[in-house]
């Protein structure tokens, strides 16, 4: 990556780099201008020798254009071989070319000794001429190169100098043009080679200057590259967070969150606008059934296919989200008339109901719409949500597949459901429940097996109240988990007291709710309980609905396993209302079937009830298991059952449910109907 540090390394290689490179430049100058120099030194001193040796031939004449000749060749060669040298390893042989340059300057020095002119004065002024010229044409071969420029003119200028101090006339006048001449040149050398080197580090500095930046660029595009690439994956991830946050990632539908999003905008529009908008609370009927027997995968594919049919129907004043399970709201902005609502929710009922094809499979399955307004039921969302739930539980119990507006009616229900919660909170810490135990007979032995506890709640303000109406308001808060941790504990009390009293092997049954199978660690609640108070699990029996048991397959599997393996009975309550699957049924670790009573009250004369109740008493024999009948009232009922091989009866034909006292008291003397049934 490009940055202030990395410029600053670059700057100080820059520099420790430029006087190198100069260096070579130089260098290479000075080779470069080698054979002119070699050149003018030849024809200068082969001149110089002609000349002077046709007036003073002498073996120091011979001598010195010999080496003179001599070195030169010697130079060319090193210049012939520097030549194929590359530029960088020149450098090893610059000391080479300074010492010829020097000897060269030498020779020509020496041409005082060797082949100066005695006689002629216009000769000798010849020559100092020949000198003079030499050295100002070296300012110029060696302008880039002060120290090759001294080493060259130095011994022709010191040599001449001493020359002109042996002149017999003019010697001073000679040597003080000499020494101007002299600084003049060096002078002029100084400049040049000043602004030589000042040109050749622009030169660098420009180039470096052109690389840097263009490094710089290259850095910078790199850098935006980056930033792009990482701009998108940033894009990328948020609006995968995004989805996540505000869809349902199976159907596609705008999740909770966004849900709450949207319906507050729409209130907002709505104030602002005076407008009306409609909440439709949907919840598909049957589909639980659907997901439990043909599997999670096959549900999905339902939960899609709704899906779409749904968004198909809605124009662009709806909205639709997914709220989790099988439960959708569609917030209908803009609503003018409540016509406009009911023909939606017609159209959604009669779009759902039509049967869907998935893998073969033809299903059917329906849907319940609750409705609520805004502002007329309130101006609160999350009331206004709460308004549509309570009007589609309404329309589930209204038996399914229509649709309810949000009355005052069902406020009142909320306003109740919530009281009794509350007041439900203090029933243990005031004493304001008991159990009651149903006795069970066998009547093939007129003996009474046992009985089934149950909850009963005197309130101190509002009286008594029905479990069948605490009991679902206490599962929905959770609350059931204490109040069955009360009920496990005081049927626990009461089955040692009954024991210690009756020397009676009794079975009591306790009704477990699905929370507790959940929430509740059973084994060992039970475990503690049957310690504490020793008595035998097989007193013990807990009901469970058909339908809790296939809902948490897994987990109450694990739980019922447990509770067998202590001796504990297992019970299947109502049965005959739930879904489960015959095949489901065989895995169960169960005892008995109970037959719930909605198949009894009508037999021996509804003979649908009497098959469904014939079948479920054939099924627990063939299965093994126990089969009791419970609400049989009449002498015709425990007739048709005792007929058709169920012998375990409980119901009101025997007793009512009964406190303690009672129960021990009917223990003790048997109603005299079930002598009476002996009979029979
Ligand atoms: P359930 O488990 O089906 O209990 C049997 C219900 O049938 C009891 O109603 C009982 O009083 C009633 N019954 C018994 N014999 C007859 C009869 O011959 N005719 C008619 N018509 N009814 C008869 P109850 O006591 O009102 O209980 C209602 C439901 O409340 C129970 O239904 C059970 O689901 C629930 N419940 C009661 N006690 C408890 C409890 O301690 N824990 C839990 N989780 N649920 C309980
Ligand atoms: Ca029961
Ligand atoms: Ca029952």
């Amino acid at each position: 990556m490009f940055s202030v540090e990395n410029y600053d390394k670059i700057l100080i290689m820059y520099n420790s780099k430029l006087d190198k490179r100069i260096q070579i430049e130089r260098l290479n100058t000075l080779i470069n201008n080698l054979p002119s120099s070699l050149f003018t030194t030849t024809l200068a001193s082969v001149f110089i020798f002609f000349v002077l040796y046709s007036h003073e031939a002498s073996i120091g004449a011979i001598i010195w254009i010999s080496s003179i000749l001599t070195l030169t060749y010697l130079r060319l060669i090193h210049f012939i071989k520097l030549k194929h040298l590359k530029k960088k390893t020149r450098l090893k042989e610059e000391k080479i070319i300074l010492l010829g340059i020097f000897l060269s300057g030498l020779l020509f020095g020496s041409s005082v000794l060797f082949i100066f002119p005695t006689e002629s004065i216009a000769l000798q002024a010849l020559m100092f001429f020949i000198m003079s010229s030499m050295i100002a044409g070296s300012v110029a071969l060696y302008s880039s190169h002060i120290f090759v420029f001294v080493l060259y003119s130095a011994p022709i200028f010191l040599s001449y100098l001493l020359r002109a101090y042996f002149m017999p006339e003019y010697s001073v006048s000679l040597m003080i043009i000499g020494i101007v001449y002299y600084a003049v040149m060096l002078s002029t050398i100084f400049r040049v080679n000043h602004s030589i080197i000042n040109s050749l580090q622009t030169q660098y500095l420009n180039k470096d200057l052109v690389n840097n930046l263009s490094f710089a660029k290259e850095e910078l595009e790199k850098s935006n590259q980056e930033l792009l690439d990482e701009n998108s994956v940033r894009k990328d991830t948020e609006e995968r967070l995004y989805n996540l946050a505000n869809f349902d990632p199976l159907t596609g539908l705008a999740n909770r969150h966004l849900f709450k999003e949207n319906l507050h905008s729409s209130l907002k529009n709505a104030q602002e606008n005076s407008s009306k908008v409609a909440l439709l609370f949907l919840d598909l009927d049957n589909f639980k059934i659907i997901n439990d027997t043909l599997g999670h995968a096959m549900g999905d594919k339902l939960l899609i296919a709704a899906s779409r049919r749904l968004e198909s129907l809605l124009n662009k004043n709806c909205s639709i989200s997914r709220l989790g399970g099988d439960e959708f709201v569609i917030i209908m902005n803009m609503v003018e008339e409540i016509e406009t609502i009911k023909k939606l929710a017609k159209k959604i009922i009669s779009m759902l109901e039509a049967p869907f094809n998935l893998n073969e499979h033809e299903m059917f399955i329906g849907t319940s719409i609750g409705i609520s307004l805004y502002p007329t039921d309130s101006t609160q969302m999350d009331i206004l949500l709460s308004y549509a739930d309570t009007a589609m539980y309404t329309a589930k119990d209204k038996g399914k597949n229509n649709y309810q507006f949000f009355t005052s009616k069902m406020y009142e229900k909320i306003l109740f459901r919530h009281d009794i919660e509350t007041k439900l909170h203090h029933a243990i810490q005031n004493n304001e429940l008991r159990l009651e135990y149903q006795p069970k007979i066998d009547i093939s032995t007129q003996t009474v097996i046992g009985a089934e506890a149950l909850l009963r709640w005197e309130q101190t303000d509002l009286g008594y109240i029905s479990p069948s109406v605490f009991i679902p308001i206490a599962e929905e808060s959770s609350l059931i988990n204490e109040l069955g941790k009360w009920v496990i504990n005081k049927v626990s009390k009461d089955i040692a007291q009954l024991q210690q009293d009756f020397k009676n092997k009794l079975c009591v049954s306790i009704n477990i709710s699905s929370s507790q199978i959940l929430h509740q660690n059973l084994p060992k609640l039970i475990q503690e309980n049957l310690e504490k108070n020793s008595i035998d699990a097989a007193a013990l029996e807990l009901e469970f609905t058909e339908n809790m048991l296939i809902k948490q397959s897994r987990k109450s599997l694990h739980v019922l396993n447990a509770l067998r393996e202590m001796g504990i009975k297992l019970s299947i309550d109502d049965f005959g209302t739930g879904y489960s699957s015959l095949n489901y049924l065989k895995t169960l670790p169960i005892h008995t079937l109970k037959i719930d009573k909605s198949f009894i009250c009508d037999t021996p004369a509804c003979e649908g009830d009497c098959a469904i109740a014939k079948s479920i008493i054939s099924l627990a024999h063939n299965l093994n298991l126990d089969v009791v009948a419970e609400g049989v009232e009449t002498p015709e009922q425990l007739k048709f059952l005792k007929e058709n091989g169920c012998s375990k009866i409980q119901g009101f034909y025997f007793s009512k449910p009964l406190d303690i006292n009672a129960f021990a008291a009917y223990l003790n003397a048997p109603a005299s109907k079930i002598e009476q049934a002996l009979f029979n």
